[in-house]
């Protein structure tokens, strides 16, 4: 495929992600402007970034540091000059991966320990010169194994309103909301709305936290349905990727 071709087709999935997600906004009566699209480029080259921003699709998700961190300084190197896209890292994050993160990341949807919340904070402070926005990210199966924060928790190291208080505690960081991934056997609809009940809760505490992160290729209408401000759309833009090694 040339160049002109992969842009061609990726021009032709995001109109059709576009109108889903006008769809989803018009069947529960919120603006089409009220969500904002992640575009996950994860496993693709950095040329689809730069197409995706010739296409005015302005945030880009990654979910591998191995891989983001290469990818947003390509990236940088193409559109010099040019506005450089929001990088949004969703995947889960080790400690030991912060301090790159922190350099090209414009927001961590993943946090999920207050552990982790610590590095994220100490990394952003020594790293960057503004603060990093964190989202809460929380599990809505209570398989904490898969990641994310729990709502009713028994370690304290991964409860959701002790995340939430470290995030918000932190100089370095910004409490902007929370993220979840729909359980791979439950109706992803009851999840998202169990995460906006779980949002409006964080909200009374922490009032400027009010991105809600959910819906992926598969569920981006039951997100919208359920207040998702953000969705994160890689397959539908992209196209299938290869299988998980
Ligand atoms: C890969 C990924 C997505 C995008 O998934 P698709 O089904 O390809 O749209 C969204 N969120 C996270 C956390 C991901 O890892």
């Amino acid at each position: 495929m040339t160049p002109d071709e992969r842009r061609e087709q990726i021009a032709h999935n995001l109109a059709a992600v576009r109108e889903r997600i006008a769809a989803a906004c018009a069947a529960v009566g919120r603006p089409p402007g009220s969500v904002t699209l992640i575009a996950v480029t994860k496993t693709y080259p950095a040329s689809d970034v730069v197409h995706l921003a010739h296409l005015g699709v302005r945030d880009v998700g990654e979910n591998r540091d191995q891989e983001a961190a290469p990818k947003a300084a390509a990236v940088a190197a193409s559109l010099a000059g040019g506005p450089l896209p929001v990088w949004h890292f969703v995947g889960q994050l080790q400690r030991n991966k912060c301090r790159s993160v922190v350099t090209y990341a414009d927001v961590v949807h993943s946090v999920d320990s207050v552990r982790l919340a610590r590095a994220l904070a100490t990394a952003a402070a020594d790293g960057r010169d503004r603060p990093l926005e964190a989202l809460v990210q929380v599990s809505l199966d209570g398989d904490l194994d898969r990641g994310g924060a729990a709502i009713a928790s028994g370690d304290p190291d991964r409860s959701l309103e002790r995340v939430a208080a470290e995030i918000a505690a932190s100089p370095s960081l910004r409490l902007a909301g929370v993220m979840a991934v729909a359980p791979l056997s439950a109706d992803p609809a009851a999840a998202f709305g169990v995460l906006a009940e779980v949002a409006e809760r964080l909200r009374k505490d922490h009032p400027a936290a009010t991105i809600v992160s959910a819906g992926m290729s598969g569920d981006l209408e039951e997100a919208i349905a359920h207040g998702a401000t953000h969705v994160r759309i890689g397959s539908a833009l992209l196209g299938n990727r290869p299988p998980l090694r």
